[in-house]
């Protein structure tokens, strides 16, 4: 379904990010295995890639800096010699309640979920328009379409997210590049395992479907977004969610 497809996935050391590589990769593409802090995790996606018989390589990049993510993507331009494919995924939670949160808490979360996000499509805008092709799949959040109390900064950076994916999806759309949102509800990973006890409960009781998300549910939709089976499909925010959104 990707076989000749290069695709450049951020975060993707460990949780959603790391399933959306080994499942790009599983479905033909070549990976270009994004980190920042995990690099030995890193390594071990690119390992896992490569037993598949595809081609890997670990590149650390902070997302938020805006000159890191330029030269990541020219020197895996370089390497590659193409990147069809880019994922968005790199995110943080810094979460508290406005009265608490601090202005440092704020322009954190906006710095790499927001500002990585446009980082990295600036860099990749010219060489997509010079293919006249290209997938840009943007990892947004539930919490972006309904807000959270305690996450207004993840909230305002997850709904910047999208603003930023229906944006882009109409200027790209006459280079045949499609852009889309896939918007995750309450997954299994790293990020909500620092939730409480009580926080989990109440945010499985808002679950129609009844269970918590798993990284494939996600890596799946991001792989069909990225296949010429979703090639009439841009500008969308696609919930994969269980039902939380409803
Ligand atoms: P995790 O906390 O498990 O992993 C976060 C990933 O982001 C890591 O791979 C981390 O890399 C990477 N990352 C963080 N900051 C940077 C940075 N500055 N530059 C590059 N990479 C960075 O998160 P999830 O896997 O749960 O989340 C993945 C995405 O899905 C995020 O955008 C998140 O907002 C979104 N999402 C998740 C939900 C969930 O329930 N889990 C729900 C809704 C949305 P490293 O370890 O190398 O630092």
């Amino acid at each position: 379904m990707l076989s000749g497809k290069v695709a450049l996935v951020t975060g993707a050391g460990r949780g959603i990010g790391r399933e959306i590589a080994l499942t790009l990769a599983q479905y033909g593409a070549d990976v270009i295995v994004n980190y920042n802090g995990s690099e030995e995790k890193a390594k071990e996606v690119v390992q896992e890639i490569e037993k598949m018989g595809r081609k890997a390589v670990a590149v650390k990049c902070t997302v938020a800096d805006y000159e890191m993510c330029g030269k990541m993507i020219s020197d895996m331009i370089a390497e590659f010699g193409h990147i069809d494919i880019l994922v968005n995924n790199a995110g943080i939670t810094k979460d508290n309640l406005v009265i608490k949160m601090t202005e440092e808490d704020f322009d954190d979360v906006i710095a790499t979920n927001l500002k990585g996000t446009f980082n990295t499509i600036k860099h990749m805008y010219r060489p997509f328009i010079k293919q006249k092709s290209g997938r840009i799949i943007n990892l947004t959040s539930v919490t972006g379409i309904l807000g959270n109390a305690g996450q207004a900064n993840y909230a305002a950076s997850k709904a910047g997210v999208i603003g930023l994916t229906k944006s882009m999806a109409r200027e790209l759309a006459s280079r045949n590049i499609t852009v889309n949102a896939v918007a995750p509800g309450y997954i299994d990973t790293d990020m909500t395992q620092a939730m409480t006890d009580s926080a989990k409960e109440a945010t499985l009781a808002q679950i129609p479907l009844k269970r918590v998300g798993t990284p494939k549910d996600i890596a799946e939709t991001v792989a069909f977004l990225a296949s010429d089976k979703a090639s009439y499909i841009t500008g969308q925010v696609i919930s994969v969610d269980g039902g939380m959104a409803i």
